[in-house]
């Protein structure tokens, strides 16, 4: 892989300094775009040409050259590249697929603030991306706005809403990806964030230190640092993403004492085999980042090619499950369509439940019983205790 990717450089980027490379505004400027673009670098097939030359839906096309750098030229099936890569399915519109199947709009309290739970708001602070992922739940918004600056006032008004609602102990900052603003930007929104006593914890959710992760310079971690306790969410989709550069950069947000935790879309033909997840299990753990959330694939338009059916995804969490360091084992959630919030599923351990107690299911199939205390046992303790509780 490593001098697949040493190869990619010097054949398209031949003149490129270290420097230039290592530069994540270079890596930026110099994203692929388009069908032009990307048939220089890989055979395309007659699918994503189709996708490419216009007849897929409004999400833009972007990725860097580092991430450009692991894909297969000549595979189309190759996991990374139908992440990033366009085909035509995603025209196909199926049954029960919507623009905003989690209806965020619904929740929207503020321009680009939703507040959904009751103790935590998802701060979406850019559209941009510097890679789109073409699974992305937020199609329908990320990358539309061509290159206008986020907006301090837009900005401002979600703040004050958070200013004002002390119930809100938690920030997430998602988007598009936050890790794309400059640094003057995130700090701006930071130290306003970090300055309303209320808020105890805030979160940044990002792909970027695996699409450009020349972005995590020690400048950054060192800004991000002073706003602790700062958690992240790295977006994850398959251990082939889990390189030397994107290692270091995890490590020096690790480093830097911020929590890492994993999220991962569950991918049909991507991720979805036991031997695929448990390496990016294991390779998350390995650098420190503790797997947070698997998600079914949310219900977008043109995702049936993506998706997964649940019955698999149970079979995959048993998998894990018992099988592995818990640790590795992240919540498989479906984050309900209509808005319901993130909907934990398990594949069922419970099997009977009676007077005497429970049948459970062990992590390779065998039952076992548990013998269950009643409400009644517990009145039975305080009968033995004198009138006023005390013993
Ligand atoms: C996922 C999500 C959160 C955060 O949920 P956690 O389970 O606390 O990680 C908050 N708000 C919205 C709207 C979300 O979708």
């Amino acid at each position: 892989m490593a001098i697949a990717r040493e190869a990619f450089r010097a054949r398209f980027f031949p003149d490129t300094t270290d420097a230039d490379w290592h530069d994540w505004r270079w890596q930026l400027r110099h994203r692929f775009r388009n069908e032009n673009d990307l048939c220089r670098i890989m055979q395309l097939s007659a699918q994503e040409t189709l996708a490419l030359r216009g007849a897929a839906g409004a999400l833009p096309l972007a990725i860097t050259p580092y991430y450009a750098s692991l894909l297969d030229p000549d595979d189309a099936t190759q996991p990374l590249r139908r992440t990033v890569v366009p085909v035509s399915l995603e025209s196909r519109h199926s049954v029960g697929e919507q623009s905003d199947p989690l209806h965020e709009e619904g929740s929207t309290v503020r321009p680009g603030l939703v507040h959904r739970y009751p103790d935590r708001v998802l701060f979406l602070v850019t559209d941009h991306c510097s890679v789109f992922c073409r699974y992305c739940t937020r199609s329908r918004l990320v990358g539309q706005a061509s290159d206008t600056s986020p907006s301090r006032r837009t900005w401002q008004g979600a703040i004050d809403y958070i200013a004002d609602h002390t119930e809100v102990r938690d920030v997430l900052l998602s988007g598009g990806d936050p890790l794309t603003l400059p640094n003057s930007e995130l700090e701006w929104l930071l130290t306003r964030l970090r300055a309303i006593p209320h808020v105890e914890l805030i979160r940044i959710g990002t792909k970027v230190p695996l699409v450009l992760p020349q972005r995590v310079t020690p400048d950054l971690t060192t800004m991000l640092a002073k706003f602790h306790p700062l958690w992240m969410s790295i977006h994850a989709t398959h251990p082939d993403e889990l390189t030397e550069e994107a290692s270091a950069a995890l490590a020096r947000l690790a480093d830097a004492g911020i929590p890492l935790g994993s999220q991962t879309v569950l991918l049909s033909g991507i991720n979805d085999s036991p031997e695929t997840l448990r390496q990016l299990m294991h390779g998350l753990v390995r650098r420190r980042v503790k797997p947070y959330y698997l998600y079914q694939c949310d219900p977008i338009l043109g995702s049936s090619h993506f998706r997964t059916p649940v019955k698999r995804g149970l079979e995959l969490i048993g998998s894990l499950r018992g099988h592995t360091t818990g640790y590795a084992v992240p919540t498989y959630v479906i984050d309900a369509p209509g808005g319901g919030g993130k909907i934990p599923i398990q594949p069922e351990t419970i099997v009977a439940r009676d007077a005497a107690g429970l049948t459970l299911r062990g992590f390779q199939g065998t039952l076992f019983r548990y013998p269950d205390v009643t409400d009644d046992s517990t009145e039975f303790f305080q009968e033995t205790t004198t009138p006023n509780g005390l013993p």
